[in-house]
């Protein structure tokens, strides 16, 4: 029997797998999209990135987030049944202010995690759901936790702040930042493959359903665009991204809006649908000839042109941007909207290589690089790593 470790990334809506050899050699990758409507889809890919064959699946497969599981784990034990799963790691939205690095789930650290809840209401629930169904499937079998927010613990007080009495800073509101885990994936690529730039100022740009950018300075963070909850700073598919606090306000007394209301419009009826009133989906608004698809993505965009100059006066400069994230990866439009007229800064883009999705975009002093991130490895390293595999 191959040991292997399992990697899970359970969403509100969608579930990432992957699996991975003890040697951290990829063997295959799985999407569930769309969960509990009826357009759920399941893809799975080799280690080739070829798919695998997807078996007969029941009408019910995909109704909920638990259900998707079950069906996505039977598919890989019928692809991989010599396999033994030594270790499930999972993504962790919320890791709060005390939980700085991966560790081994217990009892105690569900309920720990299951109090952050509140902190990130559309995502905590479904994670530890993932959890709850991992150790039904995998009785006994170590499971690893790892928080997108543990890569930005290390923020300086000014980035960890929001001008409000003091109380509330001691009762956890604050800047917490997320996509820890692509961070650290882009970061380690740095060290590996770009050790000069590693050890200087980077922005990386993790476009993707949400977005957010992160400053490293050295290969650590020292600000992100998120902040308390997910969804501070750029806007996303469907979240509103950065918004005056005096608009909630607005929509409570003016629209007599309650909580749940105005959470439903800021996190699923905000973003790139809201403005363009047509789609979260980058492609769809991209092959839109409707004005207001283009707006949409101007002000995406612009935001993100903004942030990368607010991340270079925290860095002290700039001596590098990476894209990363299904749009950072792939959307030329998108890079080169950001880029155009960035000179003063030092960016310049290579239209050609941009073009391409090369790895390497930029033509100016500032370096510009694309790189597929991974958090899958991220966590299927820290499963190794806790666990001393
Ligand atoms: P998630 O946060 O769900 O992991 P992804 O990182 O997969 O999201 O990014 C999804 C976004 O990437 C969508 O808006 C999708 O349209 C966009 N995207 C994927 N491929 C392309 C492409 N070739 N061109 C433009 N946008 C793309």
């Amino acid at each position: 029997m191959t040991r292997a470790i399992l990697t899970l990334n359970s969403g509100s809506s969608s579930l990432k797998l992957g699996l991975f050899t003890e040697s951290l050699e990829m063997l295959a990758m799985g999407h569930v999209d769309r969960i509990g409507r009826r357009e759920a889809a399941m893809k799975l890919t080799g280690s080739n990135g070829a798919p695998l064959p997807l078996p007969e699946t029941a009408p019910d497969a995909f109704a909920t987030n638990a259900a998707a599981l079950k069906t996505a784990l039977a598919a890989f034990r019928a692809d991989f049944e010599q396999l033994e799963i030594v270790a499930v790691g999972h993504r962790v939205v919320h890791g709060g202010i005390n939980h700085a690095a991966p560790e081994e789930v217990t009892p105690a650290l569900i309920k720990d995690l299951a109090r952050l809840a509140p902190f990130a209401p559309l995502h905590q629930p479904h994670n530890l759901a993932g959890i709850r169904a991992a150790i039904d499937a995998f009785p006994g079998v170590p499971q690893i936790a790892c928080y997108d927010t543990a890569f930005h613990r290390g923020h300086p007080f000014v980035s960890d702040v929001y001008a409000l009495p003091r109380a509330y800073y001691d009762k956890g509101v604050r800047r917490y930042g997320f996509h820890g885990l692509s961070y650290d994936y882009i970061e380690s690529a740095l060290a590996r493959s770009e050790p000069d730039l590693h050890a200087g100022r980077v922005v990386v740009a993790h476009l993707g359903s949400g977005a957010s950018i992160c400053a490293l300075k050295g290969g650590k963070s020292i600000a992100s665009s998120l902040g308390f909850s997910a969804l501070d700073g750029l806007p996303m598919g469907t979240r509103s991204g950065e918004l005056d606090p005096g608009v909630v306000l607005y929509l409570m007394d003016q629209e007599g809006m309650g909580a749940a209301e105005i959470s439903d419009l800021l996190y699923k009826k905000s973003g790139l649908l809201g403005l363009s009133g047509i789609s979260n989906d980058m492609r769809t608004l991209e092959a839109s000839e409707d004005p207001h698809a283009a707006q949409a993505i101007a002000y995406f965009a612009f935001r993100i042109k903004r942030e990368i100059g607010a991340m270079a006066a925290a860095l002290g400069g700039l001596d590098g941007i990476v894209f990363c994230g299904g749009i950072g990866e792939n959307s030329a439009r998108l890079r080169a909207e950001v880029c155009t007229d960035m000179a003063w800064l030092g960016i310049d883009l290579d239209a050609e290589a941009n073009a391409q999705n090369a790895r390497e975009i930029g033509a100016d002093r500032v370096r510009v690089l694309v790189i597929p991130t991974n958090e899958e490895i991220i966590i299927a390293r820290a499963a190794r790593k806790v666990l001393c595999l």
